[in-house]
This record gives structure tokens, sequence and C-alpha cells, in this order.
């Protein structure tokens, strides 16, 4: 194949959540595999509602999940591209002047409907002579501009849908150019992807209707089409969608409460394929797997509790290294490997840093038991296999043994191996919590 150039193109509206993290994912992803370039693309033409600070955001947590990109571009830069494009369809008879207002376009849909008739848009616009359009710019009447649909049916073959055809036939002509002068993002997209010569365009099922328009739009504009994968939309557990405002899946939220860059990657590579849900330690394992044959048609259920427990099972994985920067109370490798396996989330590990560094009030449940198992300790150096030779010098078994000893060296029920925690505590804090003292 060759390298394939994508785009994730969010509009900086809204705070980046697990919906549109997943479109970001999978572009980002099939670029890496096939050695192709990700472009990260700003759709800030609705100067209303973008915000400098949701552009921010979005680098931010695109940053964070480890998703770079090799290109930023921002469309209220490239407005003169936009119009040089306008000017070529309305040049070639495809981009027509309509002067309806809001109200009378309502009517006439109105007047269709109760007919009994599709409400497709009349065209009526194409009929005006020059004198009509004078008269009606006379009036005070600014155009808006619709582009001229071939009536046919425009196929594509989408890499996770399959063959799609749609027939622009029986639609209304869309409108490109506002009557103020601004684009809408169907056009926009278009040129912008023939600029940046876009070979595949990955983007959620919310889209699939754009695409016929749009094909018509690459190929009016003399480009090639390029290749359209539409993933299904997520839904949560209640079948119900995800929409952008379910502030608590904005990536930002997540991150605030500890859930792993990985744990969402790892989640929304997978979710809604045919392979399982897996953690993983770096994104380069999910690159190797991604493959749009392998997206199923059914919507992909999200689950908070799925991705809970991913975090923790990527938390069980991850090597030193790869937390090292991050932890809070970073008592060393050994300490790492010992407690992994009992976090949920990544801030847990300072809990366990407290419990090996102490002072902690040790819970004493047998203080004549534990008294005995003082005196029995061996002398330093430890290492984790202290532990066994320390406890197969005790007269108990089992639970009996072992709960006691634990409660009064980490004054919790559960936790990691104490072959792994009793050199990390050392010997001076383990005799002394076993006598019963804090240490
Ligand atoms: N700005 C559009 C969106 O956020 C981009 C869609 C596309 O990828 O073409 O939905």
């Amino acid at each position: 194949m060759v390298a394939p150039i994508v785009r994730f193109a969010p509009s900086p509206t809204g705070l980046l959540h697990v919906g549109n993290i997943r479109a970001a994912l999978f572009n980002w992803l099939f670029a890496k595999r096939h050695g192709g370039a990700f472009i990260l693309r700003l759709d800030d033409t609705d100067r209303m509602r973008s915000k400098p600070e949701y552009e921010a955001a979005i680098e931010r947590d695109l940053q964070w999940l480890g998703l770079d990109w090799r290109r930023k571009e921002k469309q209220s830069d490239r407005l003169a591209h936009y119009d040089a494009a306008r000017d070529r369809l309305v040049a070639a008879g495809r981009l027509y002047p309509c002067y309806e207002t809001p109200e009378e376009l309502e009517f006439r849909r109105k007047r269709l409907l109760a007919q009994g008739r599709p409400p497709v848009y009349d065209r009526a616009a194409l009929k005006l002579s020059d004198a009509d359009r004078t008269r009606l710019e006379g009036e005070g009447r600014r155009p808006h501009w619709r582009f001229r649909l071939a009536a046919e049916e425009v196929r594509w073959d989408d890499l996770v849908r399959g063959p799609q055809h749609i027939d622009e036939a029986s639609q209304s002509d869309p409108v490109l150019v506002r009557a103020d002068g601004t684009y809408l993002y169907s056009f926009t997209s278009v040129v912008d992807d023939i600029a940046f010569a876009i070979t595949h365009v990955i983007r959620g099922e919310d889209h699939v209707t754009n695409s016929g328009v749009q094909i018509q739009m690459f190929q009016a504009l003399g480009a090639p089409v390029p290749t359209f994968a539409h993933l299904p939309l997520m839904v949560d557990a209640t079948g119900g969608g995800l929409s952008k405002r379910t502030g608590s899946l904005a990536v930002a939220d997540l991150r605030e409460r500890g859930v792993e860059a990985l744990a969402i990657c790892a989640l929304l590579a997978r979710l809604g394929t045919a392979d399982p849900v897996e953690p993983v330690t770096s994104l380069d394992a999910l690159v190797a797997t991604v493959d749009f044959a392998r997206v199923g048609r059914a919507a992909a259920r999200f689950s908070e509790e799925e991705l809970a427990q991913l975090n923790a099972r990527t938390l069980h994985i991850l090597p030193y290294e790869a937390v090292r920067a991050r932890l809070a109370d970073d008592l060393g490798e050994a300490f790492w490997l010992a407690v992994r396996g009992n976090l949920t989330t990544l801030a847990d590990a300072s809990g366990w840093a407290d419990v090996v560094r102490g002072p902690i009030e040790p819970k004493i449940e047998d203080a004549g038991f534990l008294a005995e198992a003082a005196s029995k300790l061996p002398p330093e150096p430890w290492d984790d296999t202290t532990w066994k030779a320390f406890t197969s010098t005790l007269d108990r078994k089992g639970r009996a043994l072992f709960h006691p000893l634990r409660l009064a060296l980490t004054a919790r029920e559960t936790g990691p191996e104490m072959a792994r925690l009793l050199p990390l505590i050392g010997r001076a804090k383990v005799e002394a919590r076993l006598r019963g003292l804090k240490a």
C-alpha cells in the first residue's frame, strides 16, 4: 500500500471524549501501521463556537494519549483556499446562488410534505435570470450557495461497511456557503482533503450521509476520491448514544480520575472488533492489529466499568520505566513490581509507599504470636526469599500464620505479596510493628 495520509478533524467547540478519540486512534494506528502520516486538522470555521482553550485542550489530550501528529492545520487559516474552490465550482456551474429565506424554505417544505412528496429543494433558484438576482439583491437579500448534485447513485467501498450506495437524485442540493459568506464543514473538509492529499477518510458513522455529497465534490473539483472507513458509533450500557455533552467521558476527566492513556487506547482500539480487549504496555502493540475488516458493523458498547478494569490490568503489567516519572512516591523498581498488581489507579501506589515507608499503626491480632515472630526474624540482608524462610520457622500454618503478620506489618487485610514487601519495609520497622509499635 502507498503510505496513507489521514487526518483527525475535531472542531474546537468542546473537549475530546471517548467517541471522537476512537476516530483519532484508528487514524493514528492506521497511519503508523502502513508508514503513513497523521494530520491534525482543526475544523474551526465556526468562529462563534470555536475557542482557543478547546484547541489547546485537544492538543493536550492527544499528546497525553500518545497520538502525535506530523502536521497541524487550522481551517480558519485557509479561507483563501475555500474561496478559490468556491469560485471553481461556480465557474463549473456546480455552485449556484439561492435567495430563499428560511421561512420561505420551511413553507415549501411543509407544502411538499402535505402533498405527500419528499421535501427536496426544488432548485427554483436555478431558474432565476440575472435581472431577478439583481432585483433580489437590491431588496437587500444576500445569497447562500447550493451545490448542484449530479442525479446519480454514488457508490463507494467502505472499509468498515462494505459496498455503499446513496441515490443523490432524491436529495436536496446542499448549501455549502451561508448567506454571511461562511462555509459549511462538508465543503471545507473536501477542499482540505484534496489539498493535503488525504488517502483515507476514517471517521464516525454519523458522517456516512455526507460521503455521497462529498464524493461528488471531490469529482467536481477534479480530485481523486479517498477511501472511506466509517466506524460504528459507540453506545453506553443502555444502548444510548455517547453524546459529546457526557462530560464524564471527556478525556481530560478520565485523566483526572486516574485512567491510564494506554487503557483508553487499548479499549477503544478493540471495542466492537473481532479481537478481545487486552491490556498493552505500548501503543505499538495495538498498531500491528488495526484492521478495518475486523471492526463490526454493530454499535460498540462502551462501559466505564470495563475501562476501569482494563486500567487496573494495564497497571498490573506496566514496567517500572513506563511509570517511573509519574510516581508521586518513587521507591524504586522492586517497590513498583511489588505493588503494581494491587493498583486500580497509579495514585494508589502512594498508599503502599506509606505502608512501606511508615510510620503506620500496626493492627495487632495476636500479640503473643507476633512477639514470638519478632524474636525469630533473621538478620539482614533480606531479599524475596526471606519471607518464606522466616515464616517456616513459625509454628502455624495458613491463615492463622499469615493474617496476623499481614495485619501487623501493613495494617491492611489484603495487599501485595508479603515476600516482596518484607525486604522493602526492612528489619527495623518489621520488628517494631510486630511488637505493636508505630513504625
Ligand atoms: N469536524 C468534523 C467532525 O468533528 C470532521 C468530520 C470528518 O472527519 O470529516 O465531525
